[in-house]
């Protein structure tokens, strides 16, 4: 098919790979409406959910990071829009952001766009992070706000969304660099609420995926009110 001649050949060939990291303990319909609405109004070519190591002190007991990657990989299994990308979970003990988003640059080269995907709240709080300046040289962030979320006036957030703030087009037109803010409305589900439900014999049905359900019924997974 040929292009029009006006569209720079940068803006339309490069690939975008977006991050939607957590916990996932377990995964839920309001992570996976929330990966795939951003990847659809972004236009992302890929959306990576990205498991995390679990803190030791705060593992629900018995349910492992096979366990939690395992429930993953069903939650996606039909849908070809969403990728599970295991990297964190392969690794020995926890790991931090700016490791994996090094080791995904090498793999990916300098062209392709990388965006890592967060909530205000970790917007907030990016200065615990490891090596927290190396981020945006390395991705974008794009935040998903809460509708009356405050942004914050000042400290090292706000000047870090002066410098780096931009909009959608940006995530296609360079490699990493900017911060991206959007509203959304999240669906009131937690993985805090699920495992409650659970620990107290009821059911999570049709918050999250049967497929999910039916592997936290055969393993006994959060019955112990301890999660
Ligand atoms: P927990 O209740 O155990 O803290 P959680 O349900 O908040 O878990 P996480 O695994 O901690 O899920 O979150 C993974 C990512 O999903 C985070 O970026 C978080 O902001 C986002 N997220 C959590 N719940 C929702 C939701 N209902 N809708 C959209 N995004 C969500």
């Amino acid at each position: 098919m040929n292009r029009p001649s006006s569209v720079p050949s940068t803006l339309s060939e490069r690939q975008t790979v977006a991050l939607f990291g957590g916990t996932f303990n377990p995964v839920h319909f309001g992570h996976l409406r929330m990966a795939l609405e951003l990847k659809d109004v972004l236009g992302f070519d890929e959306m990576r959910l990205l498991p995390s190591h679990q803190p030791v002190h705060r593992a629900a007991p018995g349910v492992t990071a096979d366990a939690r990657r395992d429930m993953l990989a069903l939650a996606v299994e039909n849908c070809p829009s969403l990728q599970l990308d295991e990297r964190e979970l392969q690794r020995q003990g926890p790991t931090y952001t700016v490791d994996t988003l090094e080791e995904l640059r090498a793999e990916l080269g300098d062209d392709v766009s990388i965006s890592f995907c967060m909530g205000l709240d970790s917007l907030l709080g990016l200065p615990d992070w490891h090596h927290w300046e190396r981020l945006i040289q390395l991705a974008h962030l794009v935040v998903v706000t809460r509708p009356g979320w405050q942004l914050p006036r000042d400290g090292e957030v706000a000047e870090l969304l002066a410098a780096h703030r931009g909009e959608a087009p940006d995530l296609k037109a360079q490699a990493a660099g900017s911060i991206l803010l959007r509203e959304q409305t999240l669906l009131p589900i937690s993985a805090t609420g699920i495992r409650s439900l659970i620990a107290a014999g009821r059911s999570p049905q049709y918050l999250l995926p049967e497929r999910v359900l039916d592997y936290i019924q055969t393993h006994q997974l959060y019955k112990s009110d301890n999660n």
